[in-house]
């Protein structure tokens, strides 16, 4: 990315539904008590690319979908709460879009909360890094529940619609990156960079994207669910490394993003389920 490269992109924050767990499972010394983790989503309305979104959060389709055990234990062990005006589609509407305009999704990694509305929008492509799908894809119904996958969400004409992102071409980031060293320019004009954040899930993509109003953001998806871990290098629970593909690298991708926001303090860093993070930058037009 082409440091302080102009950008006519508006980027808005948005969330589609909420699950409840216990902070002390999202971060340690969390308190004992249950917190809301908004599923967020942005939407990025590009001059040249149009509405793409990074992530769709929940649907009605993840309740259809865990109605039977033993999937059916995703909904006990992260209750959701979504309302209809939530809906991805909906939230559409407010900026005068319908789902058919979304030419793209970026997606972070496939857990449920990431990819309910894929179903939702016919035409888009989706952008993803290969090996966040490749072992989902045969894996067992056992495997899904480990993995927190719910294969009802993928669109069945999914394959034809995805456009991998190619591995085999990263780009280098500059100095004002660091400790991100590469990563993978995703429209080709450098607008949205994508990067990979490895721990939580396999292939898990986090994205920067810089707003016409000089905004960096960086959308790091669930390599933190709370700001405060980043802030403080502080990991969640040891009972959350059974969630994770790979504890280590999860630790590891933790103590990235904490020295990225020492070393870069305007740089806007999104988790995607920090529900303080996401109020303070929820932006809607009004209703
Ligand atoms: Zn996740």
């Amino acid at each position: 990315m082409v440091e302080g490269k102009e950008s006519e992109m508006k980027i808005n924050i948005l969330h589609a539904g909420y699950c409840t767990a216990p902070e002390h499972l999202a971060i340690q010394g969390g308190r004992w008590r249950a917190i809301h983790f908004p599923a967020m989503f942005a939407l990025f309305r590009h001059p040249k690319f149009g509405a793409m979104l990074f992530d769709t959060g929940y649907s009605y389709r993840f309740f259809d979908e865990t109605k039977k055990f033993p999937r059916r234990i995703y909904r006990w062990m992260t209750p959701v709460h979504l309302r209809e005006e939530d809906l991805v589609v909906n939230q559409l509407a407010d900026f005068d879009l319908k789902p058919a305009d979304v030419t793209r999704v970026f997606i972070s990694h496939f857990h449920a909360d990431h990819i309910a509305s894929l179903p939702d929008l016919a035409w888009s492509r989706f952008v993803y890094l290969p090996h966040a799908f490749s072992r989902l894809r045969h894996s067992t119904p056992s495997q899904d529940l480990k993995r927190a996958f719910l294969r009802g969400l993928i669109p069945s004409d999914f394959d034809s619609r995805s456009r991998k992102v190619d591995v085999t071409k990263p780009i280098l980031l500059s100095e004002e990156y660091a400790p991100f060293k590469t990563g993978y320019d995703l429209l080709g004009d450098e607008s949205i960079i994508g990067v990979e954040l490895p721990g939580h899930a396999d292939g898990q993509m986090g994205v920067f994207a810089r707003d016409d109003d000089d905004k960096l953001f960086f959308f790091v998806a669930d390599a933190a669910w709370l700001k405060r871990s980043v802030v403080d290098n502080r990991p969640p629970h040891k009972m959350a490394n059974l969630l994770f593909s790979d504890p280590e690298a999860y630790r590891q991708t933790l103590g990235d993003l904490h020295s990225y926001y020492l070393t870069h303090p305007d740089t806007i860093i999104v988790p995607s389920h920090c529900e303080e993070t996401i109020r303070s930058l929820e932006n809607k037009p009004a209703r």
